[in-house]
């Protein structure tokens, strides 16, 4: 059943006889419009298509009482006199609900009136729930797509468009909360929609009506306005109009001028988006001039002629002519504006086009076919036309970005719409993130997602979207999948790719964490069994075999010095030799009462103590107090154990140890760093399109650093982030911030 007109069965589908006049009257009308159109008269195949359209809907009333068929011959008469197309499309529209609402099937339509109209049956039969209706999601994945994929045969959009129409001329009798979605929608889509396709009066309709529904105090509002203004107005458009009426026709031409008020909807958007009241939206009206000219070489230069009759009547405002007629708009507009100031000194529009300019303006690009020389074949007009319209959905520029801030989709809770920078139109499940769109996009952007931008914003991955975001996805190629990640993804489309990610990175490191294990184990011939792992486990405090293996291939657990502190224990001599410092990564380098004291018996206070740090081992354990890194001024302290732990000259546990214990401060030098270190760097900033990604390129590109984390926050207009870098010494954290500083935008960097 079709979501829009909610057939209602008449048990009793006695149709009096007042009702079949009125039912063969609204045929009789739509027939006579196609007759007087210079389509071909194609009257018999519009004949069969009525009666088939009429008996199949037969009993149906809409919800507004009216039989059913009453819709169907509307829409056909939108398709054919306000949009201008033929007999096929004319059969398509009368047909339009009968698969959908009725026993009959494309098939049956096939048999009687051909493919061409089945096809076109079909698809609005497809799109039936309206483009964001009940299967949202299977269809507007990428609207563009869709549009392109309907647009097969454009035929299905108008035809679609001319019912949407109808129903919103309609709206009144349908439930309140059906209005609110379908105006809501019509605003959304179609009106853009029908922007594009170049049906400005559909386009304006649909607008208003919507409108109408969405916010009736504002419309009604307006709409007094304009009534309690418009006898004023009238008389002085009136004066304005006057001497160029009376000199276009001293100059013999044959012309129609027309007096155009702004539209309800289009004054509340001036109204809303100037932040003025109704009183100061000077251009409420327009004057528009159609002039007739058989020969359409001649039209540009009557354009330019009465122009320049109105300018010599008129004071012309000096940056407001529009010439759409040597470049005529993306949807085929063409038309000569000028803006000239009245005589109560307000700027007037005067819109100057030709009979042929105005219709296609109306009625978009099925016009054209009306002016073509020869005889008008729809079918080849069409080809032409459909091949206009695919270039415009190819190509949205220059208009895309006004088409895509309309677009703002509210439609679903449980659902959003979001776009990408691009025009990519994305349907998420509500609760997605930022994440979401990364892996949506490719799964590569997923994996290396380290922030977005939304509406120019900058977020961090985990933001949760609204509908009508635009979203962009900044990406740095050292960020990696992390497994955190999965508790704010929403769609299972991104938690299956990040699983699968996670596999793979892990996979490699579990592997040798697995392999490092088995062999320490067994140079120290321990049976690597259940117990052994089990110990471990508990130790670690970890939860699986996988984990454990993770941790000790991913250097974060030294097996040596958990050996160690075994052997301390059980006071086997055979684990004794095989101690070793532990590396920076570990974690349980509190360990180290498992420091053979030999080697720390020859310090000599004395002398100045160099900080070694080979591959695996270092004479020294930076205190985990201040953190130093090679470079920093830094002191030594001879432990309880003996071992040697650094502080930062002006840490503050440093200045309690010089004064309680004299005797066991080193004076230290660093060796030449060969490991790296990790260092903490915060950076604050106001947030501007392309800081972020500046910032990373600069410590990527120009300064080869290794970034092992980077976290990203964004407040408002600030955004702090904390970037974590492996460096060989101070040097370069230094170099990193001065650089970093020079960003434009950044207002504090320092190392943490
Ligand atoms: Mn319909």
């Amino acid at each position: 059943m079709s979501m829009d007109n909610q057939p209602v069965i008449v048990p009793a589908p006695d149709a009096g006889a007042g009702e079949d006049r009125m039912i063969e009257d609204a045929y009789q009308d739509l027939l006579q419009g196609y007759l007087n159109s210079n389509h071909r008269k194609k009257v018999e195949i519009i004949e069969r298509a009525y009666h088939f359209a009429r008996e199949a809907h037969k009993g149906i009333r809409r919800r507004s009482g009216e039989p059913y068929i009453l819709h169907p011959i509307a829409v056909a008469k939108i398709a054919s006199q306000e949009i201008g197309l033929g007999s096929t499309s004319i059969c398509a529209a009368l047909l339009h609900d009968v698969v959908e609402d009725t026993d009959y099937t494309v098939e049956d339509i096939e048999q009687h009136f051909g493919k061409k109209i089945a096809q076109l049956v079909a698809g609005l039969t497809k799109i039936s729930g309206g483009i964001f209706g009940d299967r949202a999601s299977a269809q507007a994945e990428n609207f563009r797509k869709l549009l392109l994929t309907m647009s097969e045969d454009i035929r299905v959009v108008l035809i679609k468009m001319a019912d949407r129409l109808h129903n919103m001329r309609t709206l009144g009798s349908m439930a309140p909360n059906k209005q609110y979605k379908i105006a809501g929608e019509t605003l959304y889509i179609y009106a853009p929609l029908a922007h594009r396709l170049g049906l400005f009066a559909i386009k304006t309709e649909l607008e208003d009506l919507s409108f109408k529904y969405e916010h009736p105090e504002a419309y009604s509002r307006i709409s007094e306005q304009l009534a309690a203004t418009a006898e004023q107005r009238e008389s002085v458009y009136n004066d304005f109009a006057r001497p160029i009426v009376e000199k276009l026709a001293a100059q013999g031409l044959k012309f129609e001028a027309r007096y155009r008020v702004k539209s309800v909807y289009s004054i509340w958007n001036k109204m809303e988006t100037k932040k003025i009241p109704f009183e100061e939206v000077y251009d409420l009206y327009a004057m528009r001039i159609i002039f007739d000219c058989d020969d359409q070489s001649q039209e540009k230069t009557l354009c330019w002629n009465i122009y320049s009759t109105i300018t010599d009547l008129y004071r012309l405002h000096p940056d407001r002519t529009r010439d759409w007629i040597s470049t005529p708009k993306a949807n085929g507009y063409q038309a000569l504006h000028l803006t000239v100031m009245g005589r109560d000194g307000n700027w007037v529009e005067v819109q100057i086009r030709s009979r042929r300019m105005d219709e296609i303006a109306e009625k978009g690009f099925a016009a054209h076919w009306k002016y073509k020389i020869g005889e008008g074949d729809e079918e080849s007009e069409l080809t032409v036309w459909l091949r206009t319209i695919k270039d415009i959905l190819d190509n949205p520029e220059p208009n895309a970005i006004d088409f895509l801030d309309t677009l703002k989709l509210n439609l679903f809770a449980s659902e959003i719409v979001v776009f990408t920078p691009s025009g990519e139109l994305l349907t998420l499940p509500a609760n997605a993130t930022v994440l979401d769109v990364a892996f949506e996009l490719h799964s590569q952007m997923g994996y290396h997602c380290i922030a977005g931008k939304v509406n120019h914003k900058l977020v961090p991955l985990s933001h949760k979207l609204k509908s009508g975001d635009q979203v962009e996805v900044l990406t740095s190629q050292s960020q990696k999948p992390q497994s955190e990640w999965m508790s704010f993804l929403a769609t299972a489309k991104a938690r299956t790719r990040l699983r699968a990610a996670l596999r793979r990175e892990q996979q490699p490191v579990i592997d040798s964490g697995k392999k490092i294990l088995e062999e320490e184990l067994a140079a120290h011939a321990v049976t690597m069994d259940n117990e052994v792992i089990t110990k471990m486990l508990g130790y670690y405090h970890l939860q699986t075999r996988d984990e454990l293996y993770m941790a000790i291939g991913g250097g974060d657990i030294q097996i040596d010095s958990y050996l160690a502190r075994q052997a301390k224990k059980t006071g086997k001599s055979l684990f004794s030799k095989i101690l070793r410092m532990g590396g920076l990564m570990d974690k349980s380098s509190a360990d180290t009462a498992a420091m053979p004291q030999k080697e720390h018996a020859v310090i000599n206070t004395k002398e100045t103590y160099i900080l070694r740090n080979d591959d695996d081992s270092a004479n020294f354990r930076l205190a985990e107090c201040c953190n130093p890194i090679p470079g920093d001024d830094v002191m030594g302290f001879i432990d309880d154990n003996g071992e040697v732990v650094v502080h930062a000259l002006n840490c503050p546990r440093a200045q309690v140890l010089k004064a309680s214990y004299g005797p066991r401060i080193l004076s230290t030098r660093w060796a030449v760093a060969s490991a790296l270190f990790l260092a903490t760097v915060h950076i604050e900033g106001i947030d501007r399109h392309g800081i972020l990604q500046e910032i990373i390129q600069m410590i990527s590109t120009h300064l080869a650093m290794d970034i092992r984390r980077l976290a990203i926050e964004a407040v408002g207009e600030v955004f702090s982030c904390d970037l974590v870098v492996r460096v060989g010494d101070t040097g370069v954290v230094e170099s990193l911030c001065d650089k970093i500083k020079n960003i434009n935008g950044v207002k504090r960097v320092g190392r943490v």
